[in-house]
C-alpha cells in the first residue's frame, strides 16, 4: 500500500524520534531494505527497494557523509520512494529504488569498496538496478559494473547512455512548454521571460533550447562567473543569485537545488509558472503546493518534468537507443498537461495530482498481473504439471 509523500515526509523528517525500520517500511510502502557491510573494504551501504509492481527497482547510488545511520536510512527511504513515482508517471515499466554509500566521496573511495557494493547489487538478481547519483563518478560506476550487470548510466564507451543531462533538460523544456500551454493557451516561449536558477548541466542545456526558441532568459548561479558565461553564450541577462526570486517574469525555472519554494521565497515570486529540473522543489510539499495553487501559480511537478534522465538510462535496459529515449522524453509534454488538467478538474494542487495519477497507474497495472498467462510462473507440483502439459 502506497502512502502519500506527505506522510513519508513526516516519517523521514521526524528527527527527534528514532526511526523504526518496520514502521517506516510499512508506512512508506517499501518492500525491502538491504544493509550492506564489508569491513575489509570499508563499505557501509543501504539499498532500498520501494515498489516493484511495475518492474525492477531503478535508482541511483549516492555517496554522502551522513552524520548518523538514521540519516542515511531516512534519505534512502525518501529517495527510493520518489523513484517509484517518477517511473510510474513517466510510463516506465520500472519500480523505485535507491542506494546510499555512507562515506566521504573525496577521501573514502577505492576500487574494492565499489566492487564489494557491486556484488551486493548483483546478489539481488536484478530486483534493484543502480545508476550514478550525487558523489559518484563514471570511474566508480565502472568498478560497480565490473561485478554486476545491473547498472545503468554507464559510459557510452561501454555501450551505455553517458551523460543524462541533455535528455533531462529536453524533458524540462517539454514540461515548461506544456505549463505555458496551460497558462497562456499557447506553448510558444517566444518573448516569454524566464528566470533560470542555476547554470550547471541541466540549466545550460535547457537555456539553449529556450533561447533558441526566442525566450528572454535571466540567469543566476551561486558561482556568478558560471552564470555570466552561460548568459553570454545564449544571449541572456546575468542576475545575482539572491535577486532571481523577485524578478518580474512569466516563468521561474529552478535548475539548481531543492527546497527553493519555501516560507522565505513564497511571497517573492512574481511569475505565472514554476517549472524546472531541480529535485524536491517544494520545501514542505503539501503546504507550499497548496500555497502556489492559492496564489494562482502553476507548478509543474519536479519529478514529472525532470524524468528525462531516468527515461534515458532505462532505455539502456533494452539496448540504448538515443532517438527512442528522446521520443519518450518528448511525451513529458503530454504527461505534464494531463497532470495540470487533472489538478484543475479535481481542485487539487498539481503535486497531489501527479502523485494520484502515478498511484492509479501502479494500482491498475498491478491488477493486470493477477491474471494467469502461459508465461506466468507457477511453482511447486502444479507448476511441474503445467510445464509437462505444455511440452
Ligand atoms: P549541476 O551540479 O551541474 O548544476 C547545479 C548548479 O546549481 C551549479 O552550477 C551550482 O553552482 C548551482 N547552484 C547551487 N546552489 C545554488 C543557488 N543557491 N543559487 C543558484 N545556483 C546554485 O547539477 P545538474 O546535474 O545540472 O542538476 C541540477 C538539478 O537537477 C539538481 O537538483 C538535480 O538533482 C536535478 N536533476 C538532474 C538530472 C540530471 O540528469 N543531471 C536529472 C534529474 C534531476
Amino acid at each position: 500500500m502506497l502512502e502519500t509523500p506527505s506522510v513519508e515526509k513526516e516519517i523521514v523528517k521526524s528527527k527527534d524520534t528514532e526511526l523504526s525500520i518496520f514502521n517506516a517500511l510499512e508506512h512508506m510502502g517499501h518492500e525491502q531494505v538491504v544493509v550492506c557491510s564489508n569491513p575489509d573494504t570499508g563499505l557501509k551501504a543501504i539499498i532500498a527497494i520501494h515498489n516493484t509492481t511495475l518492474g525492477p527497482a531503478l535508482g541511483g547510488t549516492r555517496m554522502w557523509v551522513y552524520n548518523t545511520e538514521q540519516e542515511a536510512l531516512r534519505d534512502v527511504l525518501r529517495l527510493s520512494r520518489g523513484m517509484t513515482y517518477k517511473a510510474a508517471i513517466s510510463g516506465l515499466n520500472l519500480g523505485g529504488g535507491k542506494a546510499v554509500i555512507i562515506g566521504d566521496p573525496h577521501t573514502d573511495k577505492n576500487e574494492a569498496l565499489f566492487r564489494s557494493f557491486g556484488r551486493f547489487v548483483d546478489s539481488l538478481g536484478g530486483r534493484y538496478i543502480t545508476a550514478e547519483d550525487v558523489g559518484m563518478t563514471v570511474q566508480d560506476m565502472e568498478w560497480i559494473y565490473s561485478e554486476t550487470k545491473f547498472v545503468t548510466g554507464i559510459p557510452e564507451t561501454l555501450g551505455g547512455s553517458g551523460n543524462p543531462s541533455p535528455v533531462t533538460a529536453f524533458g524540462v523544456y517539454m514540461g515548461v512548454k506544456a505549463a505555458a500551454q496551460k497558462a497562456y493557451g499557447s506553448d510558444s516561449l517566444v518573448g516569454k521571460r524566464i528566470a533560470l536558477q542555476g547554470a550547471g548541466n541541466v540549466a545550460s542545456y535547457f537555456a539553449e533550447h529556450a533561447a533558441k526558441e526566442g525566450a528572454k532568459l535571466f540567469i543566476s548561479d551561486i558561482y556568478a562567473d558560471k552564470a555570466r558565461q552561460l548568459a553570454k553564450k545564449v544571449g541572456a541577462t546575468f542576475v545575482e543569485a539572491d535577486q532571481i526570486y523577485g524578478l518580474d517574469v512569466d516563468i521561474f525555472a529552478p535548475c539548481a537545488l531543492g527546497g527553493v519554494v519555501n516560507d522565505d521565497t513564497m511571497d517573492l515570486f512574481k511569475c505565472d509558472i514554476i517549472a524546472g529540473g531541480a529535485n524536491n522543489i517544494l520545501d514542505a510539499e503539501d503546504r507550499h503546493g497548496q500555497l502556489l495553487m492559492d496564489r494562482g501559480i502553476i507548478y509543474a511537478p519536479d519529478y514529472v518534468i525532470n524524468a528525462g534522465g531516468v527515461i534515458n538510462i532505462s532505455s539502456e535496459l533494452e539496448g540504448y537507443n538515443r532517438k527512442q529515449a528522446l521520443n519518450q522524453t518528448e511525451k513529458i509534454y503530454d504527461t505534464t498537461l494531463s497532470v495540470l488538467n487533472y489538478s484543475e478538474e479535481n481542485g487539487i494542487p498539481t503535486h497531489k495530482a501527479s502523485n494520484e495519477l502515478a498511484e492509479q497507474r501502479i494500482a491498475k497495472v498491478g491488477k493486470l498481473k493477477s491474471m494467469y498467462t502461459s508465461t506466468s510462473k507457477i511453482s511447486g507440483r502444479l507448476g511441474e504439471m503445467y510445464r509437462l502439459d505444455n511440452r
